[in-house]
């Protein structure tokens, strides 16, 4: 079968046979359809740091798809063949602290499916039986195929009681912006989106921001008096992994704050400590999703007429993979689906 390898330790990925995934007793073979691509594949395609140290080579990448089961192994009896799944990318142990205590979303042991064991982006995927998630019929192809990220955004978007409160978002990505979408909804008072991309500015405003702004341009300052903020945020959602970024959302929370942090922060990335502690300021960071909580939340959020399809701006062959991780780099793309 074809797929997308990262093939030894160093910059680049190819598209090229490999054998079809052997499908163990509790595992399921899922015939993948649609594909996207994370902010994670970019990494393993550039091989930074935390690539290099992570992730184990040959490996055939992708963690967000949506495919029909093809078959399952001789242990599982709960999953019907042709049924349209996607699946949870954590693998965890099941025997760690966490797990035990129904706390999944903080195994110690997590496996990542393509990033550690063989993934998505391929004709064929194996995973565990237990990972599966079959996708309820409310839910379009388009919208399955991120399911993995619409999970992120729902975790970290509901971390916190936010009905009534001022929201900040530091980040329009894909994540970001369904996180906007989601606070909207959640019932949230005014909801600001931050980013450098004016693109991305503007899927913000689709997806329902109160105000997306460039602060280059517009200090969030003078956005909180316009709507009328006199004090500061409640909640923030950190999203970019830009310190700067960060920086601004910790300046303007309200004393009592609470923030939580999904966007990854390069090393060193320093904050002004005095506020968080004199304001009182909850800092929390944010893994993945809630098993399978999230997974729940989101399907119902979706039912009831959450629509996060603004967010895929481009779709590509993954022939053509890249052209596809290039845009993702370069442009205002937010979220690129991929096909056979
Ligand atoms: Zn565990």
């Amino acid at each position: 079968m074809r797929a997308l390898v990262k093939p030894s330790p160093a910059p680049g990925l190819v598209l090229t046979e490999v054998p079809e995934p052997e499908v163990g007793p509790d595992e399921v073979l899922i015939r993948v359809q649609r594909m996207a691509i994370c902010g994670t594949d970019l990494h393993i395609d550039d091989w930074n740091e935390w690539a290099a140290a992570t992730v184990p080579t040959p490996l055939t990448i992708g963690h967000e798809y949506v495919g029909t089961v093809e078959r399952v192994g001789d242990q599982v009896h709960d999953i019907e063949i042709g049924s349209r799944v996607t699946a949870e990318g954590h693998i965890t142990c099941g025997t760690c602290r966490n797990c035990r205590a129904g706390r999944r979303h903080l195994c110690r042991n997590t496996v990542g499916i393509g990033v550690q064991r063989n993934g998505g982006f391929a004709e064929y995927v194996a995973v565990p039986a237990f990972n599966v998630y079959v996708v309820p019929d409310h839910i379009d192809d388009d919208t399955a195929a991120i399911l993995d990220p619409l999970g992120n955004a729902v975790h970290t978007t509901l971390t916190f009681d936010l009905v009534g409160e001022d929201v900040l978002i530091t980040g329009a990505g894909p994540i970001g912006l369904m996180a906007t979408a989601i606070a909207q909804r959640a019932g949230a008072r005014h909801v600001v989106v931050t980013d450098i991309s004016a693109g991305r500015l503007r899927l913000a405003e689709q997806m329902g921001a109160s105000r997306a702004v460039d602060t280059r341009a517009t200090p969030l300052t003078v956005v909180m008096s316009d709507l009328g903020m006199t004090e500061g945020f409640d909640v923030g959602l950190e999203m970019s992994g830009a310190p700067t970024a960060l920086r601004e959302m910790i300046a303007t929370m309200n004393h009592g704050g609470r923030v939580a942090l999904l966007g990854i922060l390069p090393d060193g990335a320093g904050i002004d400590w005095e506020k968080v502690i004199f304001h009182g300021l909850t800092l929390q960071g944010i893994y993945g999703r809630k098993l399978f909580e999230t997974w729940y939340k989101a399907a119902a959020l979706l039912e009831e007429g959450l629509d996060v399809s603004p967010v895929i701006t481009d779709r590509y062959p993954i022939t053509e993979h890249e052209a596809a991780f290039d845009a993702l780099r370069h442009g205002d793309a937010a979220k690129i689906l991929l096909t056979w």
